[in-house]
């Protein structure tokens, strides 16, 4: 019996199958595929910091000075100077007293949410969190309660009657992966105040895109102060990888001694720590990078909705064109392609059924005749497809 080999076929037949894609990059927003050049849509590198010559040369300073490999656990082996120095600046942009990185986004919601939040406790949880954030819950000894897609009479219902004989934790994306909508914050903290709870915001996507300087969205709301943990990542405006969570002193030190996914993995490498803080360096330096993606994210929308086509979300780089079912969005994303635009057609289970789209994505980067172009492919697929008419 090939269970395996079932799995597949069910999935395929359900326009459900996924497999790594190979391109070739040219550029932040250009790969190259069998000769053939794209424009891309679909990256999370929104100030295209990837390509800098400054975050390059940074990298390559690193690996020459200190090695490729960091050799082990920062707590046995692997704390090159890097790191320090990173985490003192990724502190000072998200005033907080202190930050801790870990390798991926993925580990510092795993392995904070499990480590902070132990048996008598609580988690109240959005229902379209990120993926490391339910694994998190999962992973750790409380009870998570799931409330409505930023619905705040629905959170404020739960807290009222969810007994809880411990510490309560409200965790939501700051602005959500898939959808591009920014949660509402400010309520959170509102009632997570009534309620004595600890917030936790994950600012994957709104770190380079919200706030004062893209600082994310404790700035964005100004509710400095009164985030007790904020997550980000390296890996998408800071042209890396890595994760980090900044607040206190007092958690930073607990989650070195209690967090599994950063105790038990070896540090990330020179190179990848050094190449992270010289973009953080150069978003602080360039800050018109972040008005930037707004005005070509705002270009992207405004002309999308105005031929008809339905995008959710905010002010975000995010724009989910929604087109429902799966094979539609897997149609949509291969014409797109052949007229050289890469968009991602994203499915269950990372949405949830009937809520397939294309997620676009905008960078700082993109230059405007190539949005310009792209927005008319887009439109003419879609009234192909008879999204629009
Ligand atoms: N949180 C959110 C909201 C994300 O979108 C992602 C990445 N897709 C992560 C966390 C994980 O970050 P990383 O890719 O650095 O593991």
């Amino acid at each position: 019996m090939d269970f395996w080999t079932d799995y597949i076929t069910d999935v395929k037949q359900r326009d459900l199958y996924r497999a790594p894609v190979r391109y070739e990059p040219l550029d932040a927003v250009h790969v190259e595929s069998q000769g053939r050049r794209y424009l891309l849509l679909a990256t999370n590198n929104y100030l295209g910091l990837t390509h800098s010559l400054a975050v390059k040369r940074a990298a390559m300073t690193a690996i020459e000075q200190y090695g490729t490999g960091s050799g082990g656990a920062r707590l046995t082996t692997g704390s090159h100077p890097e790191y320090e120095k990173l985490e003192q600046q990724l502190a000072i942009f998200k005033g907080t007293e202190a930050a801790l990185v870990f390798n991926t986004g993925y580990m510092a919601n795993v392995g904070t949410i499990s480590a902070v939040v132990n048996k008598a406790d609580v988690i109240f949880s959005d229902e379209l969190n990120h993926a490391s954030i339910i694994d998190g819950c999962r992973l750790s000894k409380g009870q998570t309660v799931v409330y409505r897609h930023t619905k705040m009479d629905h959170l404020a219902e739960l807290l009222e009657k969810t007994p809880c004989v411990g510490q309560r934790l409200i965790v939501t994306d700051g602005v959500f992966s898939m959808d591009g909508d920014i949660a509402p914050l400010d309520k959170i903290v509102l009632l997570a105040e009534q309620y004595q709870a600890i917030v936790m915001v994950d600012d994957a996507h709104a770190v380079g895109v919200l706030g004062r300087g893209g600082r994310g969205t404790v700035d964005y709301f100004g509710l400095h102060g009164r985030v007790q943990i904020q997550v980000g990542t390296l890996s998408k405006s800071l042209a890396a990888e890595g994760g980090y969570v900044a607040g206190s002193q007092a958690l930073i030190r607990y989650l070195v001694n209690k967090a599994r996914s950063f105790i038990f993995s070896t540090a990330l490498s020179p190179g990848t720590v050094a190449a992270g803080l010289a973009a953080l360096e150069e978003l602080q330096a360039y800050p018109e990078l972040v008005d930037q993606l707004k005005s070509n994210a705002d270009y992207m929308r405004t002309t999308l909705v105005s031929a008809g086509l339905r995008i959710d979300g905010a002010i975000t780089p995010i724009l989910p064109i929604m087109v429902g079912e799966a094979a539609v969005a897997v149609e949509m994303a291969q014409q797109l392609k052949q007229r050289g635009l890469i968009v991602s057609a994203i499915r269950p289970p990372t949405v949830m059924p009937g809520t397939s789209r294309l997620r676009l994505t905008v960078s700082a980067v993109h230059d405007k005749a190539d949005l310009v172009r792209a927005t008319e492919i887009i439109i003419a697929v879609s009234k192909g497809l008879h999204i629009i008419s």
